[in-house]
């Protein structure tokens, strides 16, 4: 299993449980090499296998490596999580171009570069064995995001598009691709507006269940949607979210 920013928070938690679940697992990360590595080893120290795997998902030509690296440290994929993206906080009558560019580029555009690398190696119609796609929305997809989220918004409104479209230009080929929409879970992603606390304040307004997830609950979804225990479960939006 190849986990896309998988250092911190959500994705550390993926890897983690992935490991734990007996997957040989990528653990691909931006900038955070010492939390990359750390994820490897406590995966390791449970009795798993990991690689840390540098690259910026943004990127076609890091991806292509990235996904080179992957064939020859782990051999095959089965499942590829795209959880890698970005926060930020601005109004678009102050826009700020490279700011939407960066958002579309590390929570978009990555996952076209990787479903590409993952479909040429998971496809029957390519030779393969089949696999799943698990892709990370958000619920801002539906409710807008919170002020100044408008491109985060905006990004995981594409996630959501793409995730039905890829269900339906591989779905005959052996790959299952499905998304997870998680509400407000306690990660550094909020650090760009306000941070835990201000997090928390609002879930227990804001969220039915009257708190903030946690990044393994998440995970527990994700692990759900990769395994057999999800067979019949395609082109599906899930949301994570406590209700909100
Ligand atoms: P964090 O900010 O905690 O972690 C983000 C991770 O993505 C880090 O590992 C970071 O690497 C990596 N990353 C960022 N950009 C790139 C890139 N260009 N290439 C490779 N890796 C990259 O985020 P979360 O764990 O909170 O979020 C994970 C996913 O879940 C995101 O897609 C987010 O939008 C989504 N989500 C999160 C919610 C939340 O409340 N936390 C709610 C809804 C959706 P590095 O450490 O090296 O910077």
């Amino acid at each position: 299993m190849l986990v896309t920013g998988a250092s911190r928070g959500i994705g550390a938690a993926i890897a983690r449980a992935a490991g734990a679940a007996g997957y040989r697992v990528g653990v691909n990360y931006l900038r955070s090499a010492a939390a990359a590595e750390a994820v490897v080893a406590d995966i390791r120290a449970a009795g798993g296998e990991a690689v840390p795997l540098q690259a910026d998902v943004g990127d076609p030509a890091q991806v292509e490596r990235l996904f080179a690296e992957l064939d020859s440290r782990l051999g095959r994929i089965d499942v590829l999580v795209n959880n890698a993206g970005i926060l930020a906080s601005f109004r678009v009558d102050a826009l700020d171009h490279a700011q939407v560019a960066a958002v579309f580029r590390a929570n978009v555009f990555s996952i076209f570069h990787c479903a590409g690398e993952a479909v040429r190696r998971m496809s029957t119609a390519h030779g393969g064995a089949g696999g799943v796609i698990v892709n990370l929305s958000s619920v801002a997809a539906r409710l807008g995001g919170l002020a100044g989220g408008a491109a985060y918004a905006a990004s995981k409104g594409a996630i959501d598009t793409f995730t039905l479209a890829l269900a339906k230009e591989v779905g005959r080929e052996g790959i299952r691709v499905a998304a997870l929409r998680p509400g407000l879970i306690e990660t550094e992603i909020h650090d760009v507006h306000g941070g835990l606390e201000r997090m928390r304040t609002m879930a227990r307004e804001a969220v039915p269940m009257g708190r903030s997830g946690t990044a393994e609950e998440v995970a527990q979804a994700a692990l759900w949607l990769a395994s057999a225990a999800a067979s019949y479960v395609h082109g599906a939006v899930i949301d994570v979210a406590g209700g909100r």
